[in-house]
């Protein structure tokens, strides 16, 4: 029975995208393996509501929930450009996007104008915001001529009621808002294949690899979960990631994992790719 795993990574930032995406792409060639980004083509940060969050909860740069704080994971400087410029992401950077194109890996879209708000908002949008939210990330996937995603993730998995309407509209058959550990993805009666992130570190909303190393595991024990994990029943699972993150800080972590994955005999493709096997 072939098996496949599909490693996740969601582009939250303009860092991400390149410093994180290049690297990435090396080491899947090394092992000619494929993948899923998840873009946001717009800004990462709502200044009024990052602001008001520093306030309430302190410029602390202590891990809280098992994440590691935007300080010490960006670096002073680039949360600096972060916060000052607050630049837009996949809509300034046309040729990394093309190097994931052609290197044979998929591109889905990660919510709308402004990750932030997304994650803030768009639980209350009704059909026709959600719709210019998506249109605007797919405006630049038309103008950068990418090809036309299928796949899509909300930002921070908060996915608006309507949010299955709009795709299929817009003619995404895969959506990635779930996670859930032992859940296998289902293709609904509707036609959008409902594909949770199954391998999971303590908090599921967090990427793996950060969430434990956050928590304090070491690389040995991060390795001994993750292959516990695959071992588990269902022949499809997917794990994710931020390129920033584990990208620079744990490409060492992810080059043992993407091994451990083929050794175990999983095919490592992207959604789109597994997509047609569901
Ligand atoms: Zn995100």
């Amino acid at each position: 029975m072939e098996k496949y795993i599909c490693f996740r990574f969601d582009i939250d930032t303009h860092i991400c995208l390149q410093k994180g995406v290049p690297n990435l792409l090396k080491l899947f060639e090394n092992y000619n393996a494929k993948c899923t980004f998840f873009v946001s083509m717009g800004r990462s940060f709502d200044r009024s509501s990052f602001l008001k969050e520093k306030f309430k909860y302190g410029f602390s740069n202590k891990t809280t929930q098992g994440t590691f704080s935007m300080f010490s994971k960006l670096g002073v400087t680039n949360s600096i450009v972060a916060l000052l410029l607050n630049p837009k992401i996949g809509a300034i950077q046309k040729k990394i996007l093309q190097d994931i194109i052609n290197h044979g890996h998929e591109l889905g879209l990660h919510g709308g104008k402004n990750h932030t708000l997304w994650e803030k908002n768009a639980k209350n949008w009704n059909e026709e915001k959600i719709l210019q939210e998506i249109d605007y990330g797919l405006g630049y996937f038309r103008q950068h001529q990418l090809p036309q995603p299928i796949s899509f993730a909300s930002p921070c998995w908060q996915s608006p009621l309507g949010i299955g309407n709009v795709l299929r509209q817009r003619g995404f058959s895969v959506l990635a808002d779930e996670y859930f550990t032992g859940k296998q993805p289902n293709p609904e009666v509707s036609g959008l294949i409902h594909f949770p992130t199954n391998v999971l570190g303590q908090h599921g909303n967090v990427g793996f690899v950060e969430n434990l190393r956050a928590l304090g595991y070491s690389s040995e024990e991060i390795l001994s979960e993750f292959e516990r994990q695959l071992d588990s029943e269902g022949k499809y699972k997917m794990v994710f990631d931020h390129p920033f993150y584990i990208g620079i800080k744990e490409f060492e972590i992810l080059s043992k994992m993407i091994e451990i994955s083929i050794k175990k005999g999983y095919k490592v493709d992207s959604l789109h790719n597994i997509s047609k096997y569901i």
